[in-house]
């Protein structure tokens, strides 16, 4: 039996942690937070009978990896998925995004709709990711779905997403999102924290230790070869460490791992995200939309119509009756880490925020607004640029014992719990092939 450290409870610790504990090693993951769920965690308001995700997360049909290890858990069953309506807005109006009758009154000409179903059709169907990835998104839509759809439709989105690395991010991962992604999108009863501490309760149950509120604050290696994580209460040794952070972290946890792998860590790049929910006392997107893709024209923040990027009213997905009654509305952004947005105070960004709720309710007023809640991450997207497949670290670090699976090695698809669940499974499986 190999004594195994997991650092990181999020999806990919916790899944990590069920097939190391199946093969009957010992398992301990350390939690620098005081709960289990990482990004995909969620926060409770008294009045309300599930949790909320601090980010907007919902499941597509096609999240095969994360719909197959709920059903080896015995969690299958809480999991849903509604239809909700997804939106973009332009020029004051809000137009469906999905592949319907709907979209053919999107303001492009009818050439454009005909490239935009064809090219469409062509990235639903081909599998060559390969080809794609050599080319940077904005020039392949640019060229192929034609000036006037990308300039409407993906340049904004592309802008939104990743700010001044719009025309970095290659094809593939473009690809990823229309290929993989299903018009019904899926939650869980309680929310994905409710899912999160099922999966904590059952790795529990199974013998697994899982040490919230233990950040760790190095990984060294001890005279008869095991690793040592060293936290502020204690250092402990492990046969084999999994670190689910991200690639800063691991650098500055294990310093000494350098050479090509070193160098492809660091070369790794990311952007932040943040959202300011509110709870509102009304509706506001009284249309029923969910997801309201907001354009962005250019890569400074100041220089658009609205400072985020997406408007998304979870309770015109989920019912608010799980939540008191309040409509929640997130507004949310992708970030560069060093943007004001991490600097402002949480005041600013929220009044800042609540000025454009106006543009899409003409009744919304300052008093709707119940409670608001900021909530920003540093890394919470990876920007992948072209042939990333060649960049990838593997999740066998050059140092023997050590492996590392995180949002960055997720490729081609989009980072997302469904692949958080396939990075950790893997790496365990390398773990458990080299334990043999
Ligand atoms: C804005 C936003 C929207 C998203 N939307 C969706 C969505 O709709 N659907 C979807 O499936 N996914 C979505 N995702 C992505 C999803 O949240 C991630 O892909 C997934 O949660 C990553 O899981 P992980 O375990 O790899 O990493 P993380 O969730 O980052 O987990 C890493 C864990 O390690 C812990 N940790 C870090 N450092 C230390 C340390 N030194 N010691 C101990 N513990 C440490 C952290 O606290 C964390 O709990 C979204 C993410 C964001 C940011």
């Amino acid at each position: 039996m190999a004594k195994i450290g997991i650092i990181g409870a999020g999806v990919a610790g916790l899944a990590a942690a069920v097939d190391l504990k199946r093969a009957n090693h010992e398992v301990t993951i350390f939690e620098a937070d005081e709960r289990v769920g990482g990004l995909a965690a969620g926060f409770k308001d008294d009045n309300w009978d599930w949790h909320l995700e601090k980010f907007y997360h919902h499941w597509f049909e096609t999240d095969t990896h994360l719909l197959k290890f709920a059903e080896e858990l015995g969690l299958r069953h809480k999991i849903f998925f509604p239809r909700p309506k997804t939106s973009y807005w332009i020029n004051g109006k809000i137009y469906r995004s999905e592949i319907s009758p709907s979209a053919l009154l999107l303001p492009v000409s009818i050439v454009g709709k005909l490239r935009l179903g064809l090219v469409g059709a062509y990235l639903k169907l081909t599998q060559n990711w390969r080809a794609l990835e050599k080319f940077t998104a904005d020039e392949w839509l640019r060229r192929y779905m034609g000036q006037d759809v990308y300039e409407t439709l993906w340049k904004p989105l592309l802008i939104g997403k990743f700010g001044k690395d719009y025309q970095q991010v290659n094809m593939a991962w473009f690809w990823a999102r229309i290929h993989s992604r299903s018009l019904r999108l899926g939650t869980y009863q309680g929310g994905f924290q409710g899912f999160l501490d099922d999966v904590a309760q059952y790795v529990t149950e199974q013998g697994v230790e899982i040490r919230l509120k233990t950040p760790i604050q190095a990984i060294s290696r001890q005279d008869n070869g095991q690793l040592v994580l060293q936290s502020p209460k204690d250092s402990e040794a492990f046969d084999a460490v999994l670190a689910t952070t991200s690639p800063k972290l691991l650098l500055k946890l294990a310093p000494y791992i350098e050479g090509e792998y070193a160098q492809k860590v660091k070369a790794l790049r990311s952007i932040g995200a943040v959202v300011v929910i509110y709870a509102l006392r009304h509706k506001l997107l009284t249309d029923g939309t969910y997801w309201l893709n907001l354009p962005a024209k250019s890569p400074h923040k100041a220089d658009n119509p609205f400072p985020f990027l997406a408007l998304v009213e979870h309770t015109n997905f989920l019912s608010s009756e799980h939540y008191g009654g309040d409509n929640l509305v997130y507004c949310g952004d992708y970030i560069a880490p060093d943007h004001e947005y991490f600097q402002l105070s949480e005041t600013t960004l929220a009044e800042r925020f609540a000025k454009s709720l106006a543009t899409f309710n003409p009744q919304f007023k300052a008093d709707w607004i119940r409670k608001w809640w900021v909530f920003r991450a540093p890394y919470a997207q990876p920007v992948p640029p072209v042939c990333h497949s060649e960049n990838i670290p593997d999740l066998r670090t050059p140092q023997r014992g050590l492996y590392w699976a995180s949002m960055s090695q997720v490729y081609p698809w989009d980072r997302g719990t469904n692949f958080a669940v396939e990075i950790g499974r893997r790496a365990a499986a390398l773990m458990l092939e080299d334990i043999r």
